[in-house]
């Protein structure tokens, strides 16, 4: 019965999507995967509401540079991107997320007070994971023609070295962006999609697995100064870069601004005005599809000018300041290796792969990747106190009943020591 069930979903989950052209898949594959594994978006949501409340420090004083390693997957020289097109990709990323976009000028004021700097930015990363000095770019040429998979279904291919792809690099320390063709007969199926954190508490066993972390852009969607065209099919569209800017907020736990419903559904943000069902995927300014109450502000309209809205590239300009403080505590609970350490640091290689999870944890935490002999293990309270410490501790430790905190593990042997922050909520 529940191989029945699941054929049946997954039917209706292509049909839904062969019907319309989707600009961003990422609600539909977290559809999808509820369907595989029943409890699945509740605990990404109960995920989300715990990452709001335990951004008690709304000091944006912290600029967070995430490290970004983009994988170009090419099976002809027009899906090869000149470094030019990526460099201006995570321009346009830096710009967007600190808001020094030119356009936010066109900023109407109903929202000005509502908007602002995430002090989020990204670079390419300067060291590999071997250690060695990179551009942070990778190329693989492919004979794979188009990553999409049956149906319109992202088939993630192209995270696979052994699908044709390129395997990711290390997901806690890097985002890793992948570029390339999802193309059905020509025309791209759909432009990008991501996931949201996927190291969240609660999640059925395996949940997790369904998807490799990180972001997918078709390749004609990639940055402002792309040489091809993107067209759907009603003539060119005009390309911004925003599609990796709308991707990686899903990635820092965004959802889309009119909550992926009618006016009933929300995105978990307090200070987004709702919207209809898809929202305007056009530049309307007159709209006002739900009666809501944005503070003192009230009702608004809706706001195409949101990154996560399904309008133009060219009128969006902005993220508000509720979507930036989840960002940013997705990033310290979820996502806290990728800042671990300052720019400098990132040009370092740890010694050894030291594995801390689940993380966020309740009451057990397994600490593996211990190297053998000769080691110490402590764990510090987030203001530095030892809490606790295990000298010569075996390749894998179970740490039990700690309390309520953020903590650092340290691991100190004799090829180096390694850090490890671990929430226990
Ligand atoms: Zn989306
Ligand atoms: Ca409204």
């Amino acid at each position: 019965m529940k191989s029945i069930l699941t054929i049946l979903s997954l039917f209706a989950f292509i049909t839904a999507f062969t019907q319309q052209y989707e600009k961003c898949m990422t609600y539909q594959l977290m559809q999808y995967q509820e369907s595989e594994t029943p409890g699945y978006m509740q605990s990404v949501n109960e995920a989300f509401l715990r990452a709001k409340e335990s951004n008690t420090v709304q000091d944006r004083a912290t600029v967070y540079t995430i490290p970004v390693v983009v994988h170009i997957v090419y099976e002809n020289p027009d899906e090869n991107l000149a470094d030019s097109v990526i460099f201006n990709q995570i321009n346009r990323l830096n710009e967007d997320f600190r808001r020094i976009n030119a356009d936010t000028v066109n900023m109407r004021t109903d929202f000005e007070t509502i908007v602002g700097d995430s002090f989020i930015q990204f670079e390419l990363a300067t060291v590999d994971p071997d250690g060695n000095p990179t551009n942070g770019i990778t190329r693989t040429s492919t004979s794979v023609s188009s990553f999409l998979g049956i149906g319109g279904f992202p088939a993630e291919g192209v995270k696979s070295t052994a699908d044709g792809g390129i395997d990711p690099w290390n997901q806690l320390d890097y985002l890793n962006i992948w570029v390339c063709d999802m193309s059905f007969f020509g025309t791209p199926g759909l432009l990008g999609y991501a996931t949201p954190p996927n190291n969240l508490p609660h999640w059925p066993a395996g949940s997790a697995d369904n998807m490799s972390d990180g972001v997918v852009v078709q390749y004609q969607a990639f940055g402002a100064n792309n040489p091809n065209a993107l067209d759907l099919g009603g003539g060119p569209i005009d390309v911004q870069g925003r599609t990796l800017v709308h991707e990686v907020g899903h990635y820092l736990g965004l959802r889309h601004i009119w909550g992926d419903g009618d006016c009933t559904a929300q995105d978990g943000i307090d200070d987004t005005p709702n919207a209809a069902d898809q929202s305007n995927q056009d530049c309307n300014q007159v709209i006002n599809s739900c009666t809501d109450t944005i503070g003192v502000l009230g009702d608004l309209p809706d706001m195409v000018e949101n990154y996560m809205d399904y309008s133009e590239e060219t009128c969006q300009n902005s993220f508000t300041d509720g979507q930036i403080d989840m960002m940013r505590s997705i990033i310290e609970v979820y996502r806290w290796e990728l800042v671990n350490g300052t720019p400098a640091g990132l040009s370092q290689k740890e010694a050894f792969t030291l594995h801390v999870f689940p993380n966020p944890a309740t009451d057990l935490v397994t600490i593996t990747g211990i190297p053998s002999g000769h080691n110490n293990l402590q764990v510090y309270s987030e203001t530095g106190q030892l809490i606790m410490e295990i000298a010569n501790p075996q390749t894998k430790v179970e740490l039990r009943d700690l309390e309520k905190g953020i903590y650092i593990v340290r691991v100190t042997s004799e090829v180096g020591i390694v850090n490890r922050r671990v929430v226990i909520l």
